[in-house]
């Protein structure tokens, strides 16, 4: 019924309008309109998990039953229709809890079954660490030496000198083989320790999980008890309120009993939006250290130290030539040597030609990084470029080209919004996928484009369809 379809928009707007925008993004940015039935007394929505459908009924049933009114008068009934079950939720990091996590919150909602905490908590003897990453196999380069320095003295005195240790930079330049390290170190320092390695998605949904459990307690108590908490990838908890709520609890307990808190993330403290300010300047309290991108003798010596313990041997004109190609991160580095090391086993040799490490540059270079797929949906930016074409009419080439045509500029900002809000890339590697933008350009279409949402129909609709094409794709 594409008449009745029309207002769904208008009624997430208005919701939109009245709570907080994490709070949207959380509860109501995936509410889809399905039907209106029972001659326009009922309407259907789908939503993405039992648990959502949950709670925006007990925390927000008047915000939606006035939206819907002012558009569906006639609706007296709303019916829900899971997409997926509640259980799928612990994959779900968009889905957030309310701040009022007090029992008598619980127990006004319906409650699945209490369960083993083991069942979704690791063992307390489980720590996460992964024995690839050590100090010995880190490579210290200009680039790192703060950051690797200050957590050598962690190391030597926990808890005391820098509490908590922040480490920031962008992906692929070692924070989580860092952070890694020293939880390595530690567990040979100290034997009886307890320490947790943790990504920041996995400690939401871990507490998302607790607390339909009704196990908030023992959350609490298995974070309370460690002695060493190193938190990767922090941003993520950006937009969770209840997570923040909860994190800064132990942090602040943690902090008191001297034990040591490493985090890390992709910016620096004041550059996260989305996390309350109480813990941002916690976060600041012992010290900030970054990462940078490595320069090209750095990225020599990563390969060099990479290349030897593998048995691969290059010379030095074949060094350069690599670390001159492959300048964004060790990560591809590593991605280029893994090829290498392909093709000397296949050829039961140690050495390549000048010109055999041309073609596997070649090669390499070749692959678009449009062929990226997010592990966690089957939506590829490939896809979301396709769609934006289609639904703006233009071609690929005015997608990735220049032209400042106002249809296409703006086809251009909704799918770079996409691939920020939806697939969440980084402005950088966006910049990269639509021909080789700055990451500037990108931050602001896509900040264009949420003041679009804010006022424009036209803007929402297109996005909507967007998303409609996709899930068709
Ligand atoms: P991040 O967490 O910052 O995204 P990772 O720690 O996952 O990055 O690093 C990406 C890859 O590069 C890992 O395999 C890691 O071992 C390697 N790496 C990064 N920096 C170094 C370094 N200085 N020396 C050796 N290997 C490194
Ligand atoms: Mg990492």
């Amino acid at each position: 019924m594409p008449a009745t379809k029309e207002y769904w928009p208008l009624v997430l707007e208005t919701i939109k309008n009245k709570i907080s925008t994490s709070s949207y993004k959380a509860w109501f940015s995936r509410l889809e309109f399905i039907s209106t039935g029972n001659q326009g007394r009922k309407i259907i929505i789908s939503v993405p998990s039992a648990f959502n459908k949950q709670y925006i009924e007990s925390k927000f049933h008047d915000e939606l039953k006035d939206a819907i009114g002012k558009y569906y008068p006639q609706v007296i009934h709303i019916d829900y229709q899971v997409k997926q079950g509640v259980e799928e939720v612990s994959r779900n990091t968009q889905i957030e809890l309310p701040i009022d996590t007090s029992s008598q919150f619980v127990n006004r909602t319906e409650q699945h079954e209490p369960v083993s905490l083991s069942s979704y908590l690791p063992k307390k003897s489980l720590n996460n660490l992964n024995p690839k990453y050590t100090f010995d196999n880190f490579v210290i380069t200009k680039n790192n030496e703060l950051a690797v320095s200050v957590s050598q003295s962690i190391v030597k005195q926990p808890g005391t000198i820098y509490n908590p240790l922040f480490i920031y930079g962008s992906v692929g330049l070692g924070k989580t083989h860092l952070i890694q390290a020293i939880g390595q170190k530690m567990l040979e320092n100290y034997p009886s320790y307890n320490i947790k390695y943790i990504a920041s998605e996995t400690f939401v949904n871990q507490f998302i999980l607790a607390f339909q459990k009704r196990k908030m307690d023992e959350f609490r108590d298995y974070y309370r008890s460690v002695d060493l908490l190193l938190i990767d990838d922090i941003q993520f908890i950006a937009g969770k309120e209840a997570t923040q709520e909860v994190f800064f609890h132990t942090f602040n307990e943690l902090h008191q009993l001297n034990k040591q808190i490493i985090l890390t993330s992709d910016r620096a403290p004041k550059a996260l939006g989305g996390i309350e300010e109480r813990l941002i300047s916690r976060f600041e309290w012992g010290m900030v250290v970054d990462i940078s991108k490595p320069d090209l003798e750095a990225r020599i010596a990563i390969l060099k130290d990479k290349s030897e313990r593998l048995g691969i041997d290059l010379t030095a004109f074949q060094l350069n030539k690599i670390s001159n190609a492959i300048d964004s991160n060790i990560r591809e580095l590593e991605g280029l040597l893994n090829k290498l090391k392909a093709k000397a086993q296949i050829s039961m040799q140690q050495n390549f030609d000048d010109s055999e490490i041309d073609q596997i540059l070649n090669q390499y270079q070749n692959q678009s990084p449009i062929k990226i797929t997010m592990s966690s949906s089957s939506v590829t930016t490939d896809k979301v470029i396709d769609a934006a074409c289609k639904l703006f009419s233009i071609s690929k080439t005015d997608m990735i080209g220049s032209c400042r045509e106002k249809n296409i500029s703006l086809a251009r900002q909704i799918a770079f919004w996409y691939c920020k809000n939806e697939l969440e890339f980084s402005y950088p590697v966006i910049g990269k996928i639509f021909g080789g933008r700055d990451h500037s350009t990108i931050i602001h279409g896509c900040t264009k484009v949420d003041k679009l949402l804010k006022t424009d129909l036209k803007t929402q609709n297109k996005l909507q369809l967007l998303k409609e094409l996709l899930s068709q794709m």
